[in-house]
């Protein structure tokens, strides 16, 4: 079967998705899009040569019959309204982070979803099918390292543009760490604390940087996580988890080697599209299979509540200073 998608937010990461699934990935197919910027949109049909009907509305193209899926790219505070709307719809719906800016917001797809009676979303956290880090779960799960104690962890850009603020930092950047802790551990957040080191010069008035997270789960692991997003030098993502009998550490990207001036050398990734590139091919299609299966089983609505709420506590924490409780409710047997 061939799955006929529909993609709502035609930017940078929704042309993405859309040249991944018309040029690498198998049985899936664009079919319609839809940006509230139209000629964006018929830019990108145009550029990737796409067979696509534009789309006025979001909610239009979510009803269109020829529509068997819907991927939500559009920007972050307008994917409740998509999701859900393609839940009503009896559509599958892949949903990039976060599920929604809110927990209430991710509590209210959860509702629906459940009320549907079939798991329909999949939620965009691609670190889930990245190799090394899947390595890293295999490891844990079959208890090579003994329990895990401690996670030290680090996710750093070269740059952020002036509309990243210190938020962001845990709601766009964390976020993936949230959800690849806690599916790594197979467990869930009791506490987050957020501390300030010495500010970098190369970030901008409106954002604290570099931020250290400090999260302790149900089980007692404690991590740690350096947020460094005007690092400078490169789009680094760091992962060692400590266990009782030894240490897995995430491995590094291929690069190449240089023996050259004296020195003895590996290139440090500048771009996140290419650190995760495989991550997204294989999330992507996944998703793909899944739909033309009937089962999409990828990171669910219920992840995307989990990381949203310990995101929130990690906010409250930036600015309390405190260490804030985070309070998971019981997850429903539907997403066991
Ligand atoms: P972007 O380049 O700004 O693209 C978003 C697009 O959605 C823009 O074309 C925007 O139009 C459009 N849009 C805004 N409101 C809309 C609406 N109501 N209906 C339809 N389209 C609408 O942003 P991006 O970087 O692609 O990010 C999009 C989403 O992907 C965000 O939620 C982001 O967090 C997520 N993301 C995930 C990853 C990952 O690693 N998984 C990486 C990057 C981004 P205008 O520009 O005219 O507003």
């Amino acid at each position: 079967m061939t799955v006929s998608i529909g993609i709502i937010g035609t930017g940078m990461i929704g042309e993405e998705h859309a040249r991944r699934i018309t040029q690498s990935l198998t049985d899936g197919r664009i079919v319609a899009v839809s940006d509230v910027n139209a000629d964006q949109a018929r830019a990108v049909v145009d550029r990737l040569g796409l067979d696509a009907r534009v789309y006025d509305s979001g909610l239009e193209l979510i009803q269109a019959d020829d529509v068997d899926a819907v991927m939500v790219t559009s920007w972050g505070g307008t994917h409740e309204e998509y999701v859900l709307a393609a839940i009503q719809a009896g559509k599958y719906v892949f949903c990039e982070k976060p599920l929604a800016t809110t927990a209430q917001g991710c509590r209210n797809i959860i509702d629906a979803e459940i009320e549907g009676g079939q798991r329909r979303v999949q939620v965009g956290f691609m670190r889930r099918y990245d190799s090394g880090y899947q390595l890293m779960k295999e490891a844990i799960d079959a208890n090579r390292l003994g329990e895990p104690l401690m996670i030290h962890a680090a996710h750093r850009n070269p740059t952020v543009p002036e509309r990243y603020v210190t938020p962001m930092a845990i709601h766009d950047t964390l976020i993936h760490e949230l959800d690849t802790f806690r599916w790594l551990l197979d467990d869930d957040y009791a506490t987050a604390q957020v501390v300030f080191p010495r500010k970098t010069r190369h970030a901008h008035s409106k954002v604290e940087d570099p931020q250290i997270v400090l999260l302790e789960t149900i089980q007692g692991v404690r991590i740690d996580v350096e947020v460094f997003v005007n690092c400078q030098y490169g789009y680094d993502i760091q992962c060692d988890v400590i266990g009782e009998e030894g240490i897995a550490h995430l491995p590094e990207p291929q690069s190449l080697t240089f023996r050259q001036a004296g020195q003895h050398s590996n290139e440090v990734l500048q771009d996140w599209k290419k650190r995760f590139g495989d991550a997204f091919d294989v999330e992507l299609q996944a998703f793909i299979d899944g739909v033309a299966n009937g089962t999409v089983d990828g990171p669910s609505s219920w992840d995307g509540y989990a990381a949203a709420i310990a995101s929130d506590a990690c906010v409250k924490a930036q600015e309390s200073g405190q260490i804030e409780s985070i309070e998971m409710p019981d997850r429903p047997a539907f997403y066991a």
